[in-house]
């Protein structure tokens, strides 16, 4: 079967002030990455527009409405110092999301294996009622509500190897123990939260590295935590917040991995899915500022999902 690429160009018209790193040529050089020979069997499909009815089983309604009447139609308006929209911000933000909600229903109907959701802007720190971090509505929490409501998918594991920790995502899952949030994440980094040593229910597993942190420590958190509590969870679907700043050119942060982790973490996934979720695995993408090394992990990523 095979792997499915769901993106829109309205996601590159989502355009942040200048020199703000998370900018349209993010996208843009991913699905140039794509667009090789060897990608040719992706099953591409364009974004259709989310429903705020699906967006509202994981944010306030107050809070879409909000979101949706602060796009200017000139110029940009900011939720936060670091979280801002353009006359763009609202088609990109409704088929950022609709593109999980697509990829859920592709692979619950089996037209794909799995799928990478190639979108901006980025969802895991968009909190219930709260932009930041980049983010405005939670991309990967909307498609995992979305499989539980309409699919009804019991349990739904969300893993997030982007640099930062998924704030909102656990937040949205924290009281929920079929809904599983395993992050690996430097720390100290922002939000703060994911910290070490603090306590969290069986279905929350964080795994904060230190700055500096490589493949070894990677890997090892991987295998030693993260993997296993996943399998014992035995999801029936599975997420993977893809974020790419845990690499070694990324300028926002400190950690070392190289493309080869993100095809090996993506290998792991694959194979628990494999196991437990029929090898139902929805990809989207999350951050990832160095675009050479976004554009060569994204390419390792999908290749791992179409090898799967
Ligand atoms: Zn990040």
């Amino acid at each position: 079967m095979t792997t499915a690429l769901i993106t829109h160009p309205a996601c590159l018209k989502h355009e942040p002030p200048p020199g703000h790193p998370e900018r349209p040529a993010r996208l843009q050089s991913i699905l140039t990455a794509l667009d090789g020979d060897e990608f040719r069997a992706l099953l591409r499909k364009e974004a259709p527009e989310v429903s705020l009815d699906a967006v509202a089983r994981v944010h306030d309604r107050n809070y879409i409405e909000e979101v949706l009447s602060e796009i200017p139609s000139a110029g940009v308006f900011h939720f936060d110092a670091d979280t801002a929209v353009s006359p763009g911000s609202r088609e990109a933000i409704l088929r950022a999301a609709g593109a999980l909600v697509l990829g859920v229903d592709m692979v619950i109907r089996g037209d794909a294996k799995n799928v990478f959701c190639a979108v901006r802007p980025p969802g895991h720190h968009a909190m219930p009622s709260r932009a930041m971090g980049f983010c405005l509505f939670n991309n990967v929490a909307i498609g995992a509500a979305h499989a539980h409501a309409v699919h009804g998918v019991t349990r739904v594991a969300v893993v997030d190897f982007d640099v930062h920790h998924g704030n909102g995502t656990e937040a949205m899952f924290f009281s929920d123990p079929n809904l599983f949030y395993g992050s690996t994440h430097q720390w100290p980094l922002y939000p703060g939260t994911g910290r070490p040593g603090e306590a969290r229910p069986n279905h929350i597993v964080d795994m904060p590295l230190p700055p500096g942190a490589g493949s070894t420590e990677f890997r090892q958190a991987f295998s030693d935590t993260l993997l296993p509590a996943l399998e014992r969870f035995r999801p029936d679907m599975l997420f993977i917040s893809a974020g790419f700043d845990a690499h070694q050119d990324d300028p926002l942060a400190q950690m070392r991995l190289v493309e080869g982790d993100y095809a090996w973490a993506t290998q792991q996934l694959c194979a628990v899915a494999e196991r437990h979720s029929k090898g139902r695995v929805v990809s989207t993408l999350e951050g990832g500022y160095d675009l050479a090394a976004l554009a060569r992990s994204a390419k390792a990523h999908v290749q791992a999902l179409m090898a799967a």
